[in-house]
């Protein structure tokens, strides 16, 4: 069997397939039923798909699935649409620090379940969820643009966006060198000589690609598989003075032709404005409300425990407490709420304190859809952070992954459970 040495058989296959099965074998003392399965496409002798899945007798199961770019490369053989995801890699929030329900068995009627994005630098493709990836967009259908009028000309060039990130991340880990500082201080934020007018119509820029097939939250109009999120990058709209969000919701399976070249704009008011290219992990959680959203007996006795929490840790170990001072546990840090970029569960009123958030047309209570948050935890949140991602040669490419930084934080999208083509609305902390 063909297969592309580097790096598909080597280091992929062995480190991400065959070294997770044999310590199963040898670690768990398991008899395991391994096996790898060629997929081909069409008449092309050699696979473009490996898969792997084992099966333990006590009771594990392993699938991976090894793209293998040999086929592609030997053949010009078509690159099969993928619309099955890949198990490549995940994302494992750990379990919350204390059973909340356990304690406070009244909220459990304060349940919901949210997908965690986690959204990594990466490549992603036109068949993947993604943010700020390649969308499948119809080539027959116009691409959603900002008719508002507001300056379109003056900011920051998304090319120098994208040049700037690139001197940061190839200079990471070293001094700068003189022509790079020199080049970053020309990405100065000013009017451009470009032929548009505050009123000509601008490309919207592509944000978020999601399917319901890799996000169990998504939930949309029926039989809508894919949500397209797009926003007009000036900080200029609405009361908010806020980016402009456009939702699309989709068939994937209706589709047909793939727009070649995406539009977008040459201009955005703010770097924030522009998510780096994130291929994403989704995993689903379950989330509890907002503490100022709890009936007051119930935040009285939560508010209780942790006091009692904090005077249990300073009667510990004089060391021990003062090492865990700094961010006691919390139900609004740690129990509650998750961090990062997710869609549905429940939203944070930190920083307004709660406000409602009704259907414009028909009156329901609108819960968030999207959260788009700067940071995928803090210090105070770290609790939530995957455990994959705990290393500290990551540790700048997780925390901060999209770039994005809306509002003084948080941009959410929230929509209407009655009818998910009612007008969204945008709530900022
Ligand atoms: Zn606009
Ligand atoms: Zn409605």
């Amino acid at each position: 069997m063909t297969e592309t040495q580097t790096s598909t058989n080597t280091p992929e296959q062995r480190a991400q397939a065959e070294t997770v099965i044999y310590d199963q074998v040898k670690n768990n003392d398991e008899t395991v039923q391994y096996n790898v399965v060629p997929r081909y496409a069409g008449t092309n002798p050699i696979p473009h798909e490996i898969h792997f899945t084992a099966y333990g007798n006590k009771g594990s199961t392993f699938t991976y699935i090894l793209e293998n770019p040999a086929a592609y490369v030997r053949t010009g053989a078509l690159r099969p649409r993928r619309l099955v995801p890949e198990n490549r890699m995940t994302r494992t929030t750990p379990p919350r620090p204390y059973d909340v329900e356990a304690l406070f068995p009244a909220l459990a009627d304060y349940r919901r379940t949210a997908t965690r994005l986690h959204p990594r630098p990466g490549d992603p493709k036109v068949y993947d969820s993604s943010v700020a990836g390649p969308m499948l967009w119809p080539a027959d259908e116009p691409w959603p643009m900002c008719t508002a009028v507001h300056p379109k000309a003056t900011g920051h060039l998304l090319a120098d966006v994208r040049r700037a990130r690139r001197i940061y991340a190839a200079s990471e880990g070293r001094k700068k060198t003189d022509e790079e500082i020199a080049l970053l201080a020309t990405f100065q934020a000013r009017p451009h000589d470009l032929p548009i007018g505050d009123a000509d119509p601008i490309p919207m820029l592509a944000v978020a690609q999601l399917w319901a097939r890799d996000i169990p939250d998504l939930t949309g109009p029926e039989g809508h598989d894919l949500l397209q999120v797009f926003w007009c990058p000036f900080e200029a709209h609405g009361p908010d003075r806020s980016v402009d969000v456009v939702l699309k919701w989709r068939r994937g399976e209706d589709i047909g032709t793939v727009l070649g070249d995406q539009p977008e704009p040459l201009v955005t008011s703010s770097a924030q404005c522009v998510p780096q290219p994130c291929e994403l992990h989704p995993e689903q959680i379950t989330e509890h409300e907002y503490l100022g959203l709890l009936p007051e007996d119930l935040q009285d006795s939560i508010a209780a425990w942790e006091e009692k929490l904090l005077d249990e840790d300073e009667d510990e170990d004089e060391e021990e407490a003062e090492a865990e001072a700094d961010f006691p546990i919390e139900y609004a840090s740690d129990l509650s709420l998750a961090p990062g970029w997710k869609v549905g569960g429940f939203a944070t009123w930190h920083l307004t304190g709660p406000c409602p958030v009704d259907c414009t047309v028909c009156g329901t209570p609108m819960p968030p859809l999207l959260t788009a948050h700067y940071v995928e935890w803090d210090p105070a949140s770290e609790s939530w952070a995957p455990r994959e991602d705990l290393r500290p040669d990551l540790f700048r490419h997780v925390i901060t992954p999209t770039g994005v930084y809306l509002g003084r934080g948080y941009l959410r999208i929230h929509t209407c459970p009655a009818d998910p083509l009612h007008p969204h609305r945008l709530g900022f902390q």
